[in-house]
């Protein structure tokens, strides 16, 4: 049996002429799938009983695998969290976030992670395995489902959950297209964002297909020394090699790429900091995203004060680098990534 989610409609017909399903219900299916997010071939009331139990007979649709460990939700009932769980058994996390601006949704890449980040809740229990697009596809679908009852839908995307997706570039592709698709999610590319911790070949070949979507570099440091004490992969591409690719990414694209930073009580959060950061980024056109760190209790590092992150942002923004605190949605469910699958994994 051959699974049809996140199978684009060319994919899509292809797989039926090759079973003798006439082309054209390739688009029928597509719309019962992403319009109406119907996942049963048997209540798919435009095409012929036959037909359904053909496709039945040759197709799976994987939202009828996915199972719902539980679904938190935060207190200002702005933030609601997932904790899904796949034909493997294998869970995934994925977050809703509503704003003022529309509903995002926060997209895991793989399950666990091989980065081995210090601060991160995600690589705890090591890297498992990549998502498929489907995989992908079904946490965004999960919500909007959920958002459909209530005549709103997806607006965002962020892949910025558990893993790292520029080491599944490939099913991340089909993922963001199919997201951007007109017929399927209808996403503009400029609300998809995509965060990686810097593989540099990677974002060459992102580069290389031209999508203008948003691209979000988990930076963290500013000197080599520091960068590698926390995230292993700078040994691998230090910071100068790094920041020339997002550079030429930003030029190429067009597109101004965000850097993420977080904040950690006594590691990275001086002026001195600051001005390297500036430094670093001065002939880039880029803006800083500085996140209050998400405590983590297998981790030793704490959050920088709130008005200590006030002034180093404020001290960017004097030097005339563009800086946003992002805003804690969610700290009383476990939003940061990995935390709510790691519990349920500790209590298995
Ligand atoms: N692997 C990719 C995307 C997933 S991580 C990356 O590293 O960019 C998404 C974001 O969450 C990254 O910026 C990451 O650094 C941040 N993050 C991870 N653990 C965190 C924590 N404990 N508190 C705050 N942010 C965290
Ligand atoms: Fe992986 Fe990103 Fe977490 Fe690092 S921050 S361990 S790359 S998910």
């Amino acid at each position: 049996m051959i699974d049809i989610f996140a199978k684009n409609i060319q994919q899509l017909e292809v797989l039926f002429t090759q079973v003798g399903i006439e082309r054209f219900r390739a688009k029928q299916v597509f719309h019962w799938l992403y319009e109406r997010k119907v996942f049963d071939f048997h209540q798919m009331n435009n095409i012929g009983k036959q037909t359904q139990t053909k496709l039945a007979e040759n197709f799976t649709i994987l939202m009828n695998d996915i199972g719902i460990i539980q679904t938190l939700k935060s207190k200002d009932r702005n933030t609601y969290k997932s904790l899904l769980n796949f034909a493997d058994n294998n869970t995934c996390e994925t977050v809703l976030m509503c704003h003022d601006y529309g509903n995002s949704v926060c997209v895991s890449s793989q399950i666990g992670c091989a980065m081995g980040c210090s601060f991160c809740a995600s690589g705890l229990n090591g890297f498992i395995r990549n998502l498929s697009s489907a995989e992908m596809l079904a946490q965004v679908m999960h919500f909007a489902t959920k958002l459909q009852d209530e005549q709103k839908r997806i607006s965002h995307v962020v892949i910025m959950g558990s893993g790292e997706p520029l080491l599944n570039l490939k099913e991340v592709l089909q993922f963001i297209k199919l997201l951007h698709d007109p017929n399927a999610f209808n996403i503009s590319y400029r609300n998809i964002t995509l965060s990686t911790s810097g593989i540099v070949p990677a974002i060459k070949t992102l580069q290389a297909e031209s999508l203008p979507i948003n691209l979000a570099i988990s930076l963290h440091a500013t000197t080599d020394e520091k960068r590698s004490s926390i995230m292993p992969i700078n040994k691998t591409y230090p910071l100068t090699e790094l920041l020339s690719a997002t550079k030429e990414y930003a030029n190429v694209s067009g597109r101004q790429v965000t850097y993420e930073y977080i904040l950690i009580n006594g590691f990275n959060d001086t002026l001195e900091d600051a001005a390297r950061l500036i430094e670093l980024l001065s002939a880039h056109t880029a803006v800083v995203n500085l996140i209050p760190f998400n405590d983590v209790k297998e981790h030793s590092h704490i959050q920088t004060p709130i008005k200590r992150a006030q002034s180093f942002k404020d001290y960017l923004q004097k030097h005339g680098t563009p800086a946003t605190i992002r805003k804690e949605m969610g700290a009383d469910i476990n939003a940061a990534c990995g935390q709510l699958r790691n519990k349920h994994i500790d209590t298995e």
